[in-house]
């Protein structure tokens, strides 16, 4: 059976605090009439003590878009996990692929945020894909196999309910150039089938999987429908309000 469909909006490096404010207000009046949806959004840092406030009695997670590995210590400029749990926040995206490509996060990294996230009660969207060139030269499983099999390296089965994957091909992100429904759910029917190898059917069932990657209004529910896909995760048409609404009405009609 079909999941309740889970859209999040990653704001990346986007919007003033002001249109933050009012986005998370006027999300938080049209989503609480939704419940055939599961809707998140992921502010800047610094934003999400007030979003966290707006949205504290609301549906709507708040995701913090990255952590550090380490509970605190001598990290400047960097944000643990217990800070953003503390305002508020009940997800977090680790792994994503700017964070992997721009700042050279590596695998064990990645892995060790996973585990210091779940430790403490916060929530992981793992975010894996393949680049263009992985693609072209036929490394796709490879590539999603390796970042799974690391990322989720030394978990245990009952604490894989409380993390999602987020399956977003690099060449996808923010180029406009989505992957086909068919594609994308090729890739979650092959992470489906590892998660279930390791976890075990039901478990593996369990688990979000979300396709990110150049979603939009008119390409949410050609790729919700597939059987495999379970979410969205969306860039830029997540930072207008009306592009995202509409997308999560384009996901439950
Ligand atoms: C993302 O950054 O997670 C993403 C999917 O971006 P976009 O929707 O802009 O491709």
């Amino acid at each position: 059976m079909k999941k309740k469909p889970l859209i999040v909006g990653n704001w990346k490096m986007n919007l003033t605090l002001r249109e933050g404010i009012e986005f998370a207000r006027s999300l938080s009046e049209r989503i609480s009439e939704n419940s055939n949806i599961i809707c998140g959004i992921c502010p800047p840092f610094v934003f999400l003590n007030d979003i966290c406030k707006i949205l504290k009695d609301s549906n709507i997670y708040v995701v913090a878009q990255n952590i550090h590995n380490e509970k605190s210590g001598a990290f400047t400029g960097e944000i643990s996990a217990l800070m953003v749990k503390e305002v508020g926040c009940t997800h977090v995206l680790i792994g994503h692929s700017e964070r992997r490509q721009l700042f050279g996060e590596k695998d064990s990294f990645i892995n060790a945020k996973i585990k210091m996230a779940l430790s403490i009660g916060l929530k992981p969207i793992l975010c894996i894909g393949e680049t263009l060139k992985e693609r072209e030269d036929g490394k796709t499983e490879y590539v999603i196999e390796n970042q799974l099999r690391s990322g989720l390296n030394g978990i245990e089965s009952d604490c894989i309910k409380d993390i999602s994957i987020a399956y977003e091909p690099v060449w996808a992100i923010g180029t406009g150039r989505t992957a086909s429904p068919e594609q994308a759910n090729e890739v979650h029917s092959f992470v489906r089938g590892i998660l279930s190898d390791e976890y075990g059917v039901n478990v593996s069932n369990s688990v979000y999987i979300q396709y990110g990657g150049s979603v939009k209004p008119e390409n949410a529910k050609e790729l919700m429908v597939k059987s495999e896909i379970d979410g969205l995760l969306v860039g830029g048409a997540s930072i207008k309000l009306g592009s995202f609404l509409d997308i999560i009405c384009n996901c439950v009609n």
